[in-house]
């Protein structure tokens, strides 16, 4: 599932590829019952402008321009952006919507599971606010990251997923923070110290910026992050433990089991 890293390489698809060109048309794409798709009139408000910029706040994409529209996407479990041009390409498989822009470029979102989805919107901060989403987790100074997950009951696992608190990680990625700061996820998040939490923030956005500068290329990343042997029974590529796999704050968590569980 899509979090900030793989968001980010979408983001930075729109800014190479689709910037700076007119809008021609926006038409919806194949079977798009129950996808969460702009009507007619919002696809409308589209045409004839250009997107000139592109915004990310935790797995939210942005493109649109200083006065709008905008779109903002998002990758549910399965979406990906694809921009193209139509003399090398047909439009991919489980595509939703299409933004022609003038000449060959294509920009589509295909969406195989129907769970991500597209709106039309004239400004980013409102829509970010308006689904009270909390900083983004490359955004975040020390300081605020100690407070909002310093502050939370239950399990740290589930505190760093919890888009209201911090906006961008999900299962992958918080597993992956875990195993570098060898912590549990059970571990209760208000029972952490603030040596421990400041050593977290460091750990994620080391690992975040790390994916980031790989664009989300997994086979590029270092041998004993957790995300190249993230199966259970696999052996623990940092110490002599052993992967295991426990449900955490309703996921699946994988972890080192020589990571003792808490309290
Ligand atoms: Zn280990």
């Amino acid at each position: 599932m899509p979090e900030l890293p793989e968001a980010e390489h979408y983001r930075r698809t729109i800014a190479e590829k689709c910037l700076n060109r007119t809008i021609e048309s926006v038409e919806l794409g194949d079977d798009t019952e129950h996808v969460e798709l702009p009507g007619g009139n919002a696809r409308e408000r589209l045409v004839g402008h250009q997107f000139t910029e592109t915004h990310r706040h935790g797995k939210l994409i942005f493109a649109g321009s200083k006065d709008g529209p905008w779109i903002c996407v998002h990758l549910g479990m399965t979406g990906r952006l694809l921009a193209y041009d139509t003399s090398d390409h047909t439009p991919p498989d489980f595509n939703r919507i299409l933004i022609a822009f003038e000449g060959e470029r294509r920009l589509a979102f295909s969406c195989p599971r129907k769970l991500g989805w597209v709106h039309v919107l004239d400004d980013p901060e409102d829509e970010i606010a308006e689904r009270g989403f909390g900083p983004d987790a490359m955004d975040i100074s020390e300081d605020d990251f100690v407070e909002v997950i310093g502050s939370t009951n239950g399990a740290i696992k589930g505190a760093l997923m919890a888009q209201k608190k911090l906006a961008g990680i999900g299962n992958l990625w918080s597993d992956e923070i875990l195993f570098q700061s060898e912590l549990h996820p059970e571990t209760k998040a208000s029972d952490l110290d603030e040596k421990t939490l400041r050593k977290m923030h460091a750990a994620m956005r080391r690992i975040l910026a790390g994916v980031c500068d790989k664009d989300a290329d997994y086979s590029q990343l270092p041998y004993r992050w957790l995300v190249s042997h993230r199966h259970k029974g696999e052996d623990c590529r940092r110490c002599d433990g052993t992967i295991t796999k426990s449900k955490v704050s309703g996921r699946s968590a994988y972890h080192c089991d020589s990571v003792s569980k808490p309290g």
